[in-house]
């Protein structure tokens, strides 16, 4: 836009489309190629540019796609109005990829918060040095770089006097955040200087990993007022013997302890968590070590994802893959304890009291609390981005629904 272009929405007609790919998965990648094939159709003339985590871990796969002008990679990203403008001197087809392992600092597009009226979401870092088995992100995205303190503080300032009251922290490992810095600076030292910023009055935290969660860490959380009682701990397995297999760095005891943390620490808490089902050898005995982990923390909510193959990674070449019946029983069995969970944890809610800030009004109003619970309130207007108590009177699916209290 600073350079005088104008952004339509990605189904009208343009002289420039730019497709930003992601590469998580096989399917993933088949449905970034199936999206370039059929952009150009929208205006034969116009000018396609890719970029993203797919552009960057698959050059071969996209030569083959000659609807494509330019394939730039994750760190040529902030570059595209050069490279589009050099395209149409030179009409030359461009392919810039250059590594991602290499790139040792947080490339600062500048401010790129996602927003909508009450929340922003807030990127403090890039890439990963874990090296799951099963996962293709450190090689798409490449080593941790963190994002200075004064820059994340600047923009959340700068947000906070628009009216958002809510900042969600998010970034490939934020609990790796900080671990590129000469000093010794850690994500609990940032979230104590967003937590100063006045008007911001909720920040949310996105997947962390359950290894932060020391009782130091936890006591200087505590004393942050506006960090919210909800947190995502991507746990993947509750088998041990699994979790060495996927080369996730922590074994279901520690995994405990952090929850136990966090349970002693926020009354409410909402622990919510992803799981891969049918990982290579995961054997029935392995399973049911998951199966009775997960009864035993009781998430709020556990996101389950059937173990997929993904180019490139080592779990790909494993042996003993787990066939697709099976993962899918195995998906069912945790899906359903994940919806009773949630039932069952929202019905003591009832007759109680919650804080509830308002978001967008669309056919109903409805809101979160701090512990991530949809609140509908029926027949009530002009509540968007307001902190309101509402008095929960029943339960309908995820959502609480109430009125608001006198
Ligand atoms: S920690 Fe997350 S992003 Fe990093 S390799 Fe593992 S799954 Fe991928």
């Amino acid at each position: 836009m600073e350079n005088g272009y104008k952004i339509v929405d990605f189904n009208q007609i343009a002289d420039i489309y730019v497709v930003n790919t992601c590469t998580v998965t096989n399917i993933s990648d088949r449905k970034s190629r199936q999206i370039l094939r059929r952009t150009k159709q929208n205006n034969i003339n116009s000018i396609l540019v890719v970029t993203g985590c797919y552009a960057q871990v698959a050059k071969e796969e996209l030569a083959k796609i000659e609807e494509i002008d330019i394939v730039l990679g994750n760190n040529e990203k902030n570059n595209i109005v050069e490279h589009v403008e050099q395209f149409i001197k030179e009409k030359n087809r461009e392919e810039i990829i250059s590594s991602v392992m290499e790139q040792k600092e947080f490339l600062n597009f500048g401010d790129i918060t996602y927003t909508d009226k009450t929340r922003a979401v807030i990127k403090i870092q890039d890439g990963c040095d874990r090296f799951c088995t099963y996962c293709i992100i450190p090689y798409a995205r490449g080593r941790v770089r963190s994002r200075k303190i004064e820059d994340i503080v600047s923009e959340i300032e700068k947000i906070a006097q628009t009216g958002i009251k809510e900042v969600v922290i998010t970034g490939i490992h934020i609990a790796s955040y900080g671990k590129d810095f000469k000093e010794k600076i850690g994500l609990i030292d940032l979230l104590e200087q967003i937590n100063k910023i006045k008007g911001i009055k909720r920040i949310r935290l996105s997947s962390l990993e359950p290894t932060i969660i020391t009782k130091e860490f936890v006591n200087r959380l505590t004393k942050l007022e506006k960090i919210c009682d909800h947190f995502h701990l991507s746990l993947q397995s509750g088998s041990d013997k699994t979790l060495e297999r996927m080369n996730r760095k922590y074994t279901t005891k520690q995994f405990e302890e952090s929850t136990q943390l966090l349970k002693q620490a926020y009354p409410n808490v909402a622990l919510t968590t992803d799981i891969i089902v049918g990982f290579p050898g995961e054997t029935d005995e392995e399973f049911q070590e998951t199966y009775n982990f997960l009864k035993k923390i009781n998430f709020y909510k556990m996101h389950i994802f059937k173990y997929s193959q993904r180019k490139g990674t080592k779990a790909a070449t494993m042996k003993n893959q787990v066939p697709p019946n099976i993962k899918e029983e195995r998906s069912n069995i945790l899906i359903n304890m994940s919806n009773q969970n949630q039932i069952l944890q929202n019905e003591k809610y009832i007759g109680k009291e919650l804080e509830v800030l308002f978001e967008e009004e669309k056919e109903y109003v409805q809101g979160h609390t701090t512990n991530y619970i949809i609140v509908e309130v029926p027949n009530v207007k002009n509540i968007e981005n307001t902190f309101q108590k509402v008095k929960i009177l029943s339960t309908e699916g995820e959502k609480l629904i109430g009125n608001i209290a006198v």
